[in-house]
């Protein structure tokens, strides 16, 4: 977990600047982004994908995607549409093994799905 790039930013010890945080979670910029706005909204606790959840999370991952449309609100961009994405594991393309909400929009996006082994 220590080793876990998003688990240093929870615990500032590599430095991002957050959007929005609180208790329950962080937001800040994705390092690559895909669309002109890219965010990830990340829970502090350390959960490491959807496959991981326990009852107790339903709350948190509400939480999360409210707060995914509240940013898209206040970034102007909910109007005219967004996309939000889990990667789940290794097939579904997950790199950090840390829980993330992908919010990405600003532009027109393909619903484009890339299989790259079978
Ligand atoms: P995923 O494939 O869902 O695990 O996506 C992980 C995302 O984290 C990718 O879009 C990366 O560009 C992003 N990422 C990796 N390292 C950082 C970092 N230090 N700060 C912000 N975003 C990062």
């Amino acid at each position: 977990m220590e080793d876990c790039i998003f688990w240093k930013i929870i615990t500032r010890e590599s430095p991002t600047g957050f959007i929005f945080a609180d208790n329950d979670l962080v937001v800040f910029r994705d390092i690559k982004p895909m669309a002109p706005v890219h965010l990830l909204l990340v829970p502090r606790r350390h959960i490491i994908s959807i496959a991981h959840l326990e009852e107790a999370d339903r709350d948190l991952i509400a939480k999360m995607i409210f707060k995914a449309g509240e940013i898209a609100q206040d970034l102007n961009i909910s109007e005219k549409g967004y996309k939000l994405m889990f990667h789940v594991g290794e097939d579904g393309g997950q790199e950090v093994p840390h829980l993330h909400l992908h919010l990405l929009g600003g532009a027109r996006m393909k619903q484009k799905i890339e299989i790259v082994e079978k």
